[in-house]
């Protein structure tokens, strides 16, 4: 068999970083519950990306859950959502029993169009907060978003989890609005094995989330509870890890951007072949590098013969409004969303990967396009 190639896989630092706040994790028998590494990674990540404060959480999801729960957002409030994400953004509404209103992409960005978000607003004026997402590492058209929301009076919640390293002028995805979250789930730019972050500049409430995810335990000497109670705290092992790996986002973020460009210098002649859009104001951290294809080359093609080959690349996203589970709320847009997902394809992009890796990749693409 051929040598596996991943999407996104882990990538340990070569000096082995991570190792050593988990040793001093071991050493210290600060195993569990929080320690050391959990305040430090709290504190490196915020200052990394420019927040007030940060909680570690056991997962992305969990700190959006959160991020919901600290804007307020329960039962029966409508929560705004880009169409064109994983899953994970939209369920923790779902967890508040409150409603989802999808909101198509918009080409220039392939995030949240500020046109059909200004077409939610009139269609759902009562709206209690609204989730931003960066797919794929891509800013979305945050100014636009900030004044639209800004005019409505409405927090908003930037879903970060793909972004992280990722600049919109200037200023890192995910600290643009009232709260933010990242993920370090293992195919993330950088990972913990399973983690999460959530940001913001507001102390008191990344306090507030620090209670409610240790099971919201009043100060009193008996186990006292006034509010319901989460278990999202992350472990100081796996924030041992995220230490270690912090040190390397500037690497791995310079190695994405190598393998783009190698793409994009490789592909963009093929008939029908367009790039994901990487606008002047934009530096994503180019988490997947992803293509459409609207030639004769179907994307369907290509993640075959690539998985011929034990080569790992997916679909775009499929938008939320038509998945089986969430059709049923509503959606604004005009179908921008269905077709990226119909004409995208997520090729390789993992950090491990060497020159002949990639030319390996580019030749079985090419020579699809060589067939017709
Ligand atoms: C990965 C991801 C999440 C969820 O993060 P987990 O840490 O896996 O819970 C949320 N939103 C988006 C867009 C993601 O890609």
């Amino acid at each position: 068999m051929n040598k596996r190639i991943f999407l996104s896989s882990p990538h340990m630092s070569d000096e082995g970083y991570e190792m050593q706040y988990v040793k001093e994790a071991f050493d210290t028998n600060w195993i569990a519950p929080l320690g050391e590494n959990v305040n430090e990674f709290e504190n490196e990540l915020a200052a990394r990306v420019g927040s007030k404060a940060a909680a570690a959480l056991s997962s992305g999801t969990g700190a959006l859950h959160l991020a919901l729960r600290a804007a307020g957002v329960g039962e029966g409030d409508i929560v705004f959502c880009p169409t064109l994400t994983f899953s994970a953004t939209a369920n923790p509404i779902i967890y508040q029993n409150a409603t989802p209103v999808f909101i198509d992409s918009n080409y220039e960005t392939w995030n949240m169009c500020p046109k059909a978000l200004e077409e939610a607003f009139e269609k759902h004026p009562k709206v209690k907060a609204v989730i931003v997402v960066h797919l794929y590492g891509l800013s979305a058209d945050m100014d636009k978003i900030l004044e639209i929301c800004k005019n409505h009076n409405v927090p908003i919640i930037e879903d970060a989890a793909e972004s992280l390293g990722g600049y919109y002028k200037g200023k890192q995805t995910g600290t643009f609005g009232d709260y933010g979250i990242f993920s370090f789930n293992g195919n993330k730019i950088i990972t913990t094995s399973g983690g999460g972050m959530l940001v913001s500049n507001n102390e008191e409430r990344i306090a507030k989330v620090r209670f409610w995810a240790t099971q919201s335990r009043d100060k009193a000497r008996h186990y006292q509870h006034s509010e319901l109670g989460f278990n999202y705290r992350m472990s100081n092992v796996v924030a041992g890890i995220g230490r270690g790996q912090l040190k390397v986002l500037t690497q791995r973020v310079e190695k994405k951007r190598e393998i783009y460009e190698f793409y994009k210098r490789e592909l963009v002649g093929l008939d029908g072949v367009k790039f994901m859009p990487v606008n002047e104001w934009d530096k994503p951290n180019y988490w997947l590098s992803s293509i459409t294809l609207t030639g004769k080359v179907k994307p369907i093609e290509i993640m075959k013969a690539l998985e011929d080959e034990n080569i790992e690349s997916r679909p775009i996203w499929k938008p939320m409004h038509l998945q089986p589970f969430f059709k049923k709320f509503d959606y604004v847009g005009t179908e921008v969303s269905e077709k990226l997902f119909e004409n995208g394809v997520c090729l390789p992009s993992d950090t491990k990967m060497t020159n002949e890796d990639l030319e390996r990749v580019i030749k079985i693409i090419k020579g699809l396009w060589l067939k017709k």
